[in-house]
């Protein structure tokens, strides 16, 4: 076993280790939470070495570096059935390249994006999950829409031909307690499923405060610093 494959397997498991507390902690089963490995910034010797360790749902947040990453994984790894979560800032015109190799685009703010992602996805004849990200900052400028925002978005979501509506997601702005962000999240998911009963995931929690969002009912963490280790400044 090389020294990385031993660091990755070592912090994989104590990750799951914290969801476990955390599940116990909160009387939740651990089978409801789904951990997405967040491989952004890391080369895709990581990501393969993390398949092999039995990871299958995957984050990443640039193209064009998660498609390339991806395509090499494929080949690489050609049986491993893997997901690849697209959680970033996205360009509506790029939107049509991701919507050929991501599974799930977490961070859907804005009319525009489900237009490129839907004219992609029905393009590269698939079908792609889609978020709604939720701002809880009110910053202008910050990515996801406000509460007040989300069901309209979510409306068009789930009318356009190719994208499938399947909840919503948020980042914990800084300087906000993260738990309460993560319960209004879950009170937005819970009434967004009453009108859209598929739309069960609810996406939150990262490295600093996975024990909040499964707290609070989160049903995907996106966990990248505590598995991979400190990322290099990014440029
Ligand atoms: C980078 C990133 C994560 C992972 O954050 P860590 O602090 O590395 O765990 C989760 N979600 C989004 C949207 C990200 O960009």
């Amino acid at each position: 076993m090389t020294a990385r494959r031993g660091e990755l397997a070592a912090n994989l498991a104590a990750v799951h280790e914290r969801i476990d507390r955390a599940c116990l902690d909160a009387g939740r089963d651990p089978a409801e939470l789904t951990l997405i490995v967040v491989t952004k910034t890391y080369p895709v010797e990581d990501v393969v070495i993390l398949a092999e360790l039995g990871v299958r749902e995957f984050g990443e947040n640039r193209h064009p570096e998660a498609g390339r990453k991806f395509a090499a994984l494929a080949e690489l790894v050609p049986d491993a059935d893997v997901r690849l979560h697209f959680l970033g800032g996205l360009q509506t015109n790029k939107a049509g390249a991701v919507a050929r190799y991501a599974d799930v685009v977490h961070s859907v703010d804005r009319v525009r994006l489900v237009e490129g992602l839907s004219r992609g996805a029905l393009a590269a004849g698939r079908e792609l999950g889609a978020l709604v990200e939720v701002d809880f900052s009110g910053e202008p400028g910050r990515a996801g829409v406000a509460p007040e925002g989300v069901g309209a978005l979510a409306a068009e979501i789930a009318a356009a031909p190719g994208l499938r509506l399947d909840g919503v997601m948020t980042v914990a702005p800084l300087g906000v307690d993260p738990a309460s962000c993560f319960a209004e999240l879950v009170a937005i998911g819970g009434r967004l499923r009453a009108v859209h009963p598929a739309a069960t995931m609810i996406s939150a929690g990262m490295s600093g405060d996975l024990e909040q969002a499964v707290a609070a009912g989160a049903t995907h963490l996106r966990v990248g610093r505590s598995i991979l280790g400190e990322r290099p400044e990014m440029t």
